[in-house]
């Protein structure tokens, strides 16, 4: 049994290295069946073999609906939303080593949520790159991430970290280039995407167009010239990297995908044609309901947003779970994603009920957080799946969540990679 990192709490079952866990029943998500009850080996952090339950296992979850743990395509595990004076405040007295100790909890939540892996799609100052080594290093308790390091913008764009600066503050703290993510041509579009990979990405975020939170008063313009978004891509597949496009317009969801990127993000104003060029491409749609119902919502106190955010928040957030619905209708690929830290972390599975509500049967929402986010992840051979080969990473809940989908919001177990961080 390996040891539990930073929470101290060593669980002495199994062998050193080998232990048993018996479920109710288990989802076989590529099935889409329940598997009754089942004992799982797990050796090495992985599963070993799954087979009828025979005698007393190690773990007793004989009462309980076992599923491979969740993954969230999009998360922003070292920012959590606040109301804009906090926030404000904070940008002035708040150096990033504050950022990164208050972002400690925040991937542990998401983690004991049931969510045991997240791709990472945007943070400055490197804070998501060291957070995703802490937790490999087993020095804080998280989730497995694979991240975006900073998310790459152009000027005045979504992404773009002196938005908002005076000219006083813009002079002291210098213009961003494409080392800080930031690029206006297609040469600073390619050496961005080396500075990703210099910087220990997993995968390249680009802010395809506005977007909701950024001080910038539209949140929908295309943002990036077809020469731009095309080196973007060439310079991602040098190095193995696939591509995320934060996207709300229809123009620049539509540059995105003509470009080649993997996944269209939000994709609030999505029109026939970019449906269209989901199902050409493959691209895949990663919704993010929750944060589009949460900036909705919060669009309504006031002073919490500013005065160049609340009219994007009222106007965007509220489109977004109609716009899944025409998606899913129309067949385009969808991996859950949530947009986690735009609302209070270990939430997200929340979204799965918003999936639910908007015409997507149980089993379909749950495949998307498994093994459709394993295959957008480039990890369908290892993750999102409970089979002989595949990292132990379990979910449990009493009862049928194909029956109550909110069940799925009080996860009773969870394990990853052979590690228990709930019981
Ligand atoms: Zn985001």
């Amino acid at each position: 049994m390996k040891r539990l990192g930073a929470a101290g709490l060593l669980l002495a079952i199994g062998t050193a290295n080998a232990m048993t866990v018996s479920c109710g029943r288990l989802l076989d998500v590529k099935a889409g069946v329940w598997r009754e009850k089942v004992t799982i080996l797990i050796e090495d952090g992985k599963v070993k073999s799954i087979s009828p339950t025979q005698g007393k296992a190690d773990v007793d979850l004989g009462s309980m609906s076992c599923m491979p743990g969740f993954i969230d395509m999009h998360v922003h595990l070292t920012h959590e939303t606040q109301p804009q004076v906090d926030s404000l405040y904070g940008e002035l007295s708040l150096d990033a080593i504050d950022r990164a100790y208050e972002s400690v909890h925040f991937a542990e939540r998401t983690l004991k949520a049931g969510f045991t892996t997240v791709r990472d799609l945007g943070a400055g100052e490197g804070l998501n790159i060291a957070m995703k080594r802490a937790i490999n290093t087993g020095a804080i308790i998280g989730p497995r991430m694979f991240t975006a390091g900073k998310a790459i913008a152009t000027t005045g764009g979504h992404g773009d970290p002196s938005n908002g600066d005076s000219r006083e503050l813009h002079r002291l703290r210098g213009t961003p280039g494409p080392q800080e993510g930031v690029i206006n041509s297609p040469d600073e579009a390619r050496q961005a995407v080396r500075a990703r990979y210099q910087e220990g990405a997993d995968v390249i975020k680009i802010t395809a167009t506005g977007g909701v939170l950024s001080q910038a008063s539209s949140g929908m313009n295309a943002q990036f010239d077809d020469a731009e978004l095309k080196a973007l891509v060439a310079a991602a597949r040098d190095y193995g990297f696939k591509v995320a496009a934060h996207a709300h317009g229809a123009e620049g969801m539509k540059r995105a995908l003509r470009a080649g990127v993997d996944s269209i993000e939000h994709g609030t104003f999505m029109d026939d044609e970019a449906i269209a060029l989901f199902k050409k491409t493959g691209g895949w749609y990663v919704p993010t309901i929750s944060a589009g119902r949460y900036v909705a919502d919060k669009a309504k106190e006031p002073n919490y947003y500013s005065a160049l955010v609340q009219p994007k928040a009222a106007a965007i957030g509220p489109q977004i779970q109609g716009t899944f619905a025409r998606a899913y209708k129309a067949g385009v690929k969808i991996a859950f994603g949530t947009d986690a830290g735009v609302f209070p972390h270990g939430e997200n599975a929340k979204e799965f009920a918003y999936m639910v509500e908007a015409g997507m049967p149980p089993l379909e929402a749950i495949r998307a957080a498994t093994v459709s986010a394993a295959t957008l992840l480039g990890q369908a051979n290892r993750l999102g799946s409970l089979e002989p080969g595949y990292a132990a990473d379990i979910v449990a809940v009493a009862g049928d969540p194909l029956q109550d989908i909110t069940l799925l919001q009080k996860v009773g177990f969870v394990m990853k990679e052979g590690v228990i961080y709930k019981q």
